[in-house]
């Protein structure tokens, strides 16, 4: 329901964090976090408030880590559990994923995938999507390249973002019938569901269009559509009072 990207010279866990609270008022029933550290994905997720996966944390803390993402969870595929909880990664653990939506046609893809040797986890849609991407990182195409082959294969309404252990400076997230809002920082870059998320960051957006992937790293932002063509999107400054 919920979604956070960061990339940045911040602790990636209390920027995500914080983004997930400030989100926390369109609801949800779990949530989650992946932080990139070194060639590992290090995640965390709790069904229940936000308060139980800092919990969690505070029990197992994470990796210090400057590049990561978040999710709160409003389960759609799947009971509101630890287990369903996002993000979800692929069978190696190198990639993670979050999705806001619904995967249309997860079944006959979790079928070619079954058929294939893979293993669910989770009972969600949205594995799928973690693990499809991650065949594709690991035969060799970048995070960006396998967003783009992963979402040809997808209907229905999704927000996806991702990252992938071995490229500590790139989230890459696709829109398809779900809102998704980019951060504009100084060698940081942010994702949001909504600008709530990045709001005491930066007042600088760029709000993606339909069908579009978005690459952010910390040097800058990149927007194609879902043929790989390059898109420019219209940024603005957002004016809310936030003392308000
Ligand atoms: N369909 C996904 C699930 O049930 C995502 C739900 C959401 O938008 O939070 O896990």
């Amino acid at each position: 329901c919920g979604i956070v990207g960061y990339v940045g010279d911040k602790q990636a866990e209390a920027v995500v964090i914080e983004g997930l609270r400030r989100l926390e008022y369109r609801g949800y029933d779990s949530a989650g976090i992946a932080l990139v550290d070194g060639g590992t994905v290090a995640t965390e997720k709790r069904a229940g408030k936000l308060a139980n996966l800092e919990k969690a944390i505070a029990d197992r803390p994470l990796p210090s880590s400057t590049i990561g993402i978040g999710h709160t969870r409003w389960a759609t595929h799947g009971a509101p559990n630890d287990v369903n909880a996002h993000p979800h990664t692929g069978g190696q653990g190198r990639v993670a994923l979050v999705h806001n939506g619904i995967i249309e046609n997860f079944a006959e893809l979790r079928t070619e995938l079954q058929a294939a040797g893979a293993t669910m986890q989770s009972e969600t849609d949205t594995e799928i999507a973690a693990q499809l991407l991650e065949i594709d990182v690991l035969a060799g195409h970048d995070l960006t390249d396998a967003m783009l082959r992963l979402v040809a294969r997808l209907e229905g309404a999704f927000t996806l973002v991702a990252v992938d252990a071995d490229d500590p400076d790139r989230v890459v997230a696709a829109r398809r019938n779900s809102p998704l809002v980019v951060g504009i920082g100084e060698g940081e870059n942010f994702l949001g569901s909504d600008v709530a998320a990045f709001i005491e960051h930066t007042r600088e957006a760029m709000e993606l269009g339909q069908d579009q992937v978005v690459t952010i790293t910390r040097a800058g932002v990149s927007v194609v559509d879902f043929d790989g063509t390059p898109v420019d999107c219209r940024r603005y400054h957002v004016d809310w009072d936030l003392s308000a």
